[in-house]
């Protein structure tokens, strides 16, 4: 018995010390060794980031941006439905929807970017729920009427409405983290990360949609996976699609129309 218990304190002791050599010495388990290890090698000297100028405040175009509407034309825009000049108006610097000319897209397809669009709901708006002040951007529109991903704009100040239809959600896929909304008459922001579904040659889904969106600086969509293009009615689901372009939706609801400005995109590759 002495023997035995003998052992155990050899055996325990000899554990004991092996412990304090590894933390002392700094082998770690998974096996590196921070004894010999130099600050240099962690270090990664290419490939240099590219030189970009950033805007003169975060809301204005960095120097590689793709300038969507900067308060002149919508020369980047068409017509979703037959692809004809764009028909919103542009007036002091502004888009303002057109409802009876239906959703504009741009003539430009993506595929991953970073996308900062501002809209306005007008003071004074009228109507409720889903309709009041709504609108939406597509990240990929992949039918004139309201086929894609959509990102919801809605007056969402003081206004009641399921909370997967409210301002910042992906609509009817995923509510918004917070409710930052800015009272009507007010400029709203979005800046937008999306990631684009990949699919097979034979159609299937290989990696799904992704969306990390901020609303007025705020977080509320953190990198999302989205189930599909979003639908107004039914679960949402999958079909192959290229890049594709970015769709402003000119909602059918009889409240005031919406206004955009300053809407600028950077590719991601
Ligand atoms: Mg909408």
């Amino acid at each position: 018995m002495r023997i035995q218990i003998s052992k155990v304190v050899v055996i325990s002791l000899s554990f004991l010390a092996t412990s304090l050599y590894g933390q002392q010495s700094g082998v770690s388990q998974s096996g590196g060794n921070q004894a010999t290890a130099k600050p240099e090698d962690t270090e990664l000297w290419q490939p240099v980031p590219k030189v970009v100028t950033p805007g003169t405040d975060c809301n204005a175009a960095p120097s590689d941006a793709i300038i969507l509407f900067d308060g002149k034309n919508l020369d980047e825009w068409v017509s979703a439905k037959d692809k004809s000049p764009a028909k919103w108006m542009v007036a002091d610097g502004v888009i303002t929807v057109n409802k009876s000319a239906g959703n504009i897209e741009t003539k430009r397809s993506f595929r991953d970017y970073q996308l900062h669009i501002e809209w306005k709901v007008p003071e004074n708006i009228t109507g409720s729920s889903q309709a009041r002040g709504n609108s939406g951007v597509f990240l990929a529109a992949t039918a004139s009427e309201d086929g894609g991903y959509e990102l919801q704009v809605l007056d969402s100040y003081k206004n009641q409405t399921y909370v997967n239809g409210m301002a910042g959600s992906i609509y009817k896929q995923s509510i918004p983290l917070a409710n930052p909304t800015r009272k009507p008459g007010e400029w709203q922001i979005y800046d937008v990360v999306w990631t684009a579904p990949v699919f097979n040659p034979d159609g299937s889904l290989k990696t799904p949609a992704y969306v990390t969106a901020l609303f007025n600086g705020v977080l509320v969509q953190n990198h999302f996976q989205l189930k599909g293009e979003t639908r107004y009615i039914g679960q949402p689901y999958y079909k192959s699609h290229g890049p594709a372009p970015i769709m402003l939706q000119a909602h059918g609801d009889p409240s005031q129309p919406i206004s955009f400005r300053n809407i600028w995109v950077r590719e991601l590759k």
